[in-house]
C-alpha cells in the first residue's frame, strides 16, 4: 500500500532533530526505515512529518571511552556486526547484529531504531538486558540516562517521550556472554532469543544476567534462572538445572502462526541452555 501524505525533513544535527520533533505533535524520526516504513505503508502509522536522522554524525559510530563501549544509535546492524572493537571487547553484541534479518535489513536498520521500535521479536533488547546497557537519551528537557532493564515496558512501548532521541547505548566490555536464537525462517526475527552474561570468580558464578526476547510482548530478564546460577560452578549440570526452570512462571507467552505458546515455552529452555553454554565457553 501507499502511505498517507507526509512532510520530509532532514536534520543535520541532534539539536535540529529535537527541535523538528518538538515542532509537530505528529512528527516521527526516520532512521533506517525498516520498521517505520512498513508500518506507514500499512497505514498503521501516519506521521505528518518524518525527521530523517540518518545523516547526523553525533549518533553514529562505535567507540571506547573511559573503559566503556558506546554505540551510536544511528549505527547500522552491519556496522555493529563487523566492528573490530566489538568483536574484541563485547563479541555478543556483534554476534547479535549478525543474526538480524538479511543483508539489506542489516545495511539500513539501526540500533536506535530497533530499540525505540521494541518489536516483541527484536534481537538487540535481549542482549542489551544481559550486558546491562544504559541508553543516553536527549530531548527538549535535556539529557537523561535509562537502564535497559527500565527501558522496555510493553509491546512496542519504551521509556521515551515524543520529543526524545536515543543517542547511544553504553556498556562495560564483556567476554563471557552469548546470544542464542531460534529464527523465524522468512524474516529471521526471533521466535525465541536468549542472551546470557556471566561473571565468574574463584571458580564460582558471582552474577548472571539473562535477557529473553520473542516470548512475551517485550524483552525481559529471567531472575529465577539468574538466581539458580549464582554461587555454582560454571559446568554442564549447573547449566542444565538453570535452563530447566527458564520461562517457568512466565505468563501470556506469545502464540502465532510461527509457534504456539507451548512450543515457545519449550524453546525458552533449549535456547537458555545454548546461550549459557556459549557464555561459559567464552569464560
Ligand atoms: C524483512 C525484515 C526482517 C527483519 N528481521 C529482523 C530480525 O531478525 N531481528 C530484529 O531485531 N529486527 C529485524 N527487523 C527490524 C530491523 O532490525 C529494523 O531495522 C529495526 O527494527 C528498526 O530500525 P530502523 O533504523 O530501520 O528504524 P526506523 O524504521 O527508521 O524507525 C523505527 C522506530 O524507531 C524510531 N526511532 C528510530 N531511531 C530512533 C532514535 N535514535 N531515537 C528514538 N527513536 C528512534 C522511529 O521514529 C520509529 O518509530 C527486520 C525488518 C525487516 C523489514
Amino acid at each position: 500500500m501507499i502511505p498517507t501524505e507526509f512532510d520530509y525533513k532532514r536534520a543535520t544535527s541532534l539539536d535540529e532533530a529535537i527541535q523538528l520533533l518538538s515542532s509537530s505533535s505528529e512528527a516521527k524520526l526516520l532512521a533506517g526505515g525498516h520498521s517505520l516504513i512498513p508500518l506507514m505503508k500499512l497505514r498503521l502509522s501516519e506521521p505528518e512529518t518524518l525527521v530523517d536522522i540518518g545523516r547526523i554524525p553525533d549518533i553514529k559510530g562505535i567507540r571506547e571511552r573511559e573503559g566503556k563501549i558506546g554505540i551510536g544509535a544511528g549505527t547500522t546492524h552491519h556496522e555493529v556486526e563487523t566492528s573490530d572493537l566489538l568483536r574484541e571487547k563485547a563479541p555478543v553484541v556483534a554476534d547479535c547484529a549478525g543474526e538480524i534479518g538479511d543483508p539489506q535489513v542489516r545495511n539500513r536498520g539501526t540500533l536506535g531504531g530497533s530499540l525505540a521500535h521494541a518489536d516483541p521479536a527484536a534481537d538487540y533488547p535481549a542482549v542489551m538486558l544481559a550486558i546491562d546497557a544504559e541508553f543516553h537519551i536527549k530531548g527538549g528537557n535535556g539529557w537523561r540516562t535509562v537502564k535497559a532493564s527500565d527501558f522496555f515496558q510493553d509491546m512496542f512501548t519504551v521509556d521515551l517521550a515524543d520529543d526524545e532521541i536515543i543517542v547511544n547505548a553504553m556498556f562495560d566490555p564483556i567476554q563471557s556472554a552469548s546470544y542464542a536464537k531460534l529464527h523465524q525462517r522468512a524474516s529471521h526475527y526471533a521466535i525465541i532469543g536468549v542472551a546470557a552474561a556471566l561473571g565468574v570468580e574463584n571458580g564460582l558464578i558471582q552474577w548472571a544476567r539473562l535477557g529473553l526476547t520473542g516470548a512475551i510482548g517485550y524483552a525481559v530478564r529471567m531472575p529465577n534462572v539468574e538466581e539458580a546460577l549464582i554461587g555454582k560452578q560454571p559446568e554442564q549440570d549447573t547449566i542444565d538445572a538453570a535452563a530447566g526452570i527458564a520461562g517457568d512462571g512466565l505468563e501470556d507467552i506469545n502464540s502465532d502462526l510461527h509457534a504456539s505458546a507451548e512450543y515457545r515455552r519449550a524453546m525458552i529452555k533449549v535456547f537458555t541452555r545454548r546461550a549459557l553454554e556459549g557464555a561459559v565457553a567464552r569464560l
